[in-house]
């Protein structure tokens, strides 16, 4: 085994069915007693449950968090927070509701509790991502990681199929490229292999049931395993082509991890072989065509054509992903970039690429 470094960040996590309930407790535990809750514009039946259980806890509840962070939107829920003078933030929902939530505590050093309701796993990094002017930034602080996370498998049910798709091949993302991130560790790695794995045993059965509760806790679990991966040893080139994608041109932001994420790995392939080894395990020739497989067998989405790219904007989506540098196990030029994206594009099976 090679010398590694390891280090975690401190999150205090609640995992089950029914977890929701002990939010009062656990902002209490915090010392906080005006909370500001934080979701996407279509709030759900479950969302109004738990603010009528909050009670006179919850002091406000901004209700217009937005994919990629847009910072006009925080803005308008940080002067909300200010208004009511609130102490902790709470945010229910995917991704979307946890940026928010990050990027006010940002800027506030507010205490966060996360209820995710995807399987995203922003929760549990100190990554955010903002846009503006159609620019995605990401940075990472640990000002942003959340105080605690609640994960309620029973708030992960009502996620329609292609979202809990395109939602949990984003969080197999961050496994993946866990394997072979600069930090990469065996410990992480450990974790990966085990998301990866069952995200894809899990994924089909859900297709099938979406109300099957032990693929709903096995797959919340994968989730918890994932962003615990993205948030300790960071990302390489697929994260990197995804915020340009997605900040860029408004790309929905999980379906375009399902369309990159094969042919990135398809690309590091051929640096990390040990890929290949674990696609073996899933009873594929190698990790990027059993993903591949595993999306089109659940119906998700393959190409960057059908989630609304235009083939015009791949020469600018290729500069975009060359402006930063980032790394990655294998060095990438413009060229191989715009192979992959053209590849993307047109969603042609990984193991028919030449790249
Ligand atoms: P999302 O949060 O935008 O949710 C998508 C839609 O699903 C919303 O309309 C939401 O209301 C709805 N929804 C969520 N949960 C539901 C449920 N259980 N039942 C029914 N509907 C539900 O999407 P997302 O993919 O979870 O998050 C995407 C965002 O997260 C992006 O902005 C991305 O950049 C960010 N992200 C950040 C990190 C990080 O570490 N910083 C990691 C992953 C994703």
């Amino acid at each position: 085994m090679n010398e590694f470094t390891y280090s975690a960040n401190e999150i205090r996590a609640l995992f089950g069915s029914g977890t929701r309930k002990q939010l009062s407790d656990e902002i209490a535990f915090l010392g906080a007693c005006r909370a500001m809750v934080i979701t996407s514009s279509n709030s759900r039946e479950t969302i109004k449950q738990i603010i009528v259980e909050l009670g006179d806890l919850c002091i406000t509840h901004f209700n217009g968090a937005e994919m990629h962070t847009p910072i006009d939107v925080t803005q308008k829920a940080l002067s909300l927070a200010k208004e009511h003078k609130i102490d902790c933030l709470v945010a229910i929902g995917g991704g979307s509701a946890t940026g928010l939530a990050k990027a006010i505590a940002l800027r506030t050093d507010l205490p966060q509790i996360i209820l995710p309701t995807t399987y995203a796993g922003s929760e549990l990094t100190p990554i955010i991502g903002e846009t503006e002017n159609g620019l995605k930034s990401t940075q990472s602080s640990k000002k942003v990681l959340a105080e605690t996370v609640i994960y309620d498998t029973d708030l992960t049910v009502s996620l329609p199929v292609m979202q809990s798709v395109t939602s949990a091949i984003n969080a197999m993302a961050h496994a993946v490229e866990a394997l072979y991130a600069e930090h990469e560790n065996p410990i992480i790695s450990a974790h990966a292999e085990q998301a990866i794995i069952t995200f894809y045993n899990t994924l089909p059965k859900i297709c099938v049931n979406p109300q099957d509760i032990t693929a709903r806790t096995d797959a919340l679990y994968a989730c918890f395993l994932s962003g615990l991966c993205l948030g300790s040893v960071g990302m390489a080139l697929h994260h990197k082509l995804c915020h340009s994608l997605g900040g860029g041109f408004g790309l929905p932001h999980a379906a375009t991890h399902c369309v990159v994420l094969p042919h990135v790995i398809q690309f590091n392939a051929h640096v990390r072989p040990e890929l290949n080894q674990l696609g073996n395990r899933l009873h594929s020739s190698s990790l990027a065509f059993a993903i591949f497989e595993l999306i089109r067998a659940c119906n998700g989405p393959t190409s960057l054509q059908e989630i609304g790219m235009k083939e015009t904007d791949l020469d600018t989506a290729a500069s975009l992903a060359m402006s930063n540098s980032y790394y990655n196990p294998r060095s990438a030029t413009y060229d191989d970039i715009r192979e992959l994206l053209q590849n993307a594009y047109s969603g042609i099976a990984p193991d028919a690429c030449l790249i």
